[in-house]
């Protein structure tokens, strides 16, 4: 069973998926660290972030593997031809490249190829932006998390604090997700949008248990018409 989790950043997604994964014993893949890793390779490489081709070349040849602990669906470390890049993918630097990657359709079908590989291995969690329209348009499952930009904004940075990576000032965490939001939702690729066959869930006040509970109850349900 494939449940795709889509949604604008910060609208706890990867969290959630965990958690929901853990419950459920499926695996979870964060498509978001993907795209991510790639802007990672492109600024270490000296790729500019407008060379398709160039960029193309990292998603295809430098793999990426998410290293797991036994019976955890969350990954401990993200590796990417070797090298563990975990808290990088997570700093402002990548966080603003990201964005103008994950525009090129070249970098996207190196990667839409790698995901349905890995997600057609079993039981998996996706989340992303584009999982339940493009990625796994049969998804059983489909859930778009949102939140308003403000709340989004206030987790964000309390997860930078705790994690001591990436911006601490709320208004420039703000500004960025409003950015990204407007962007990702503008692209002409694979732009975010909710499948029109997947359950909208507003989490601005909801507490996080709430918001897993919930997809676990939808999950449970489709796993038994499904049965
Ligand atoms: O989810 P996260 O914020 O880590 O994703 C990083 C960036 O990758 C996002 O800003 C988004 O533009 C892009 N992304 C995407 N398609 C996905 C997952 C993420 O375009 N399936």
């Amino acid at each position: 069973m494939i449940i795709a989790i889509d949604g604008p950043s910060g609208a706890g997604k990867s969290t959630v998926s965990d958690e929901v994964a853990k419950i459920l014993g499926f695996s979870h893949l964060d498509t978001g660290a993907m795209f991510r890793a790639v802007a990672y390779g492109a600024l270490k490489n000296g790729v500019d972030v407008s060379d398709e081709d160039g960029l193309a070349q990292i998603a295809e040849n430098d793999k990426i593997v998410f290293e797991t602990e036994d019976g955890n669906p969350a990954y401990k470390s993200i590796l990417m031809a070797g090298e563990d890049i975990t808290s990088q993918i997570r700093t402002d630097e990548v966080t603003k490249a990201v964005t103008p990657v994950c525009k090129h359709p070249k970098v996207r079908e190196a990667l839409l190829r790698q995901q349905r590989e890995i997600g057609k291995s079993g039981n998996y969690i996706l989340d992303g932006r584009d999982i339940g329209t493009v990625v796994f348009p049969d998804a059983e499952l489909k859930i778009f998390l949102d939140a308003s930009a403000e709340e989004r904004a206030k987790r964000r940075v309390l997860q930078n604090e705790q994690s001591g990576v990436g911006s601490t000032d709320y208004d420039e965490v703000l500004a960025d997700i409003n950015r990204r939001d407007e962007e990702d939702s503008n692209r002409t690729v694979a732009p975010l949008r909710p499948a029109e066959d997947s359950v909208q869930l507003d989490s601005t006040l909801k507490s996080k248990q709430e918001v897993i509970d919930e997809i676990v109850r939808l999950a449970k349900e489709k796993q038994s018409e499904n049965a």
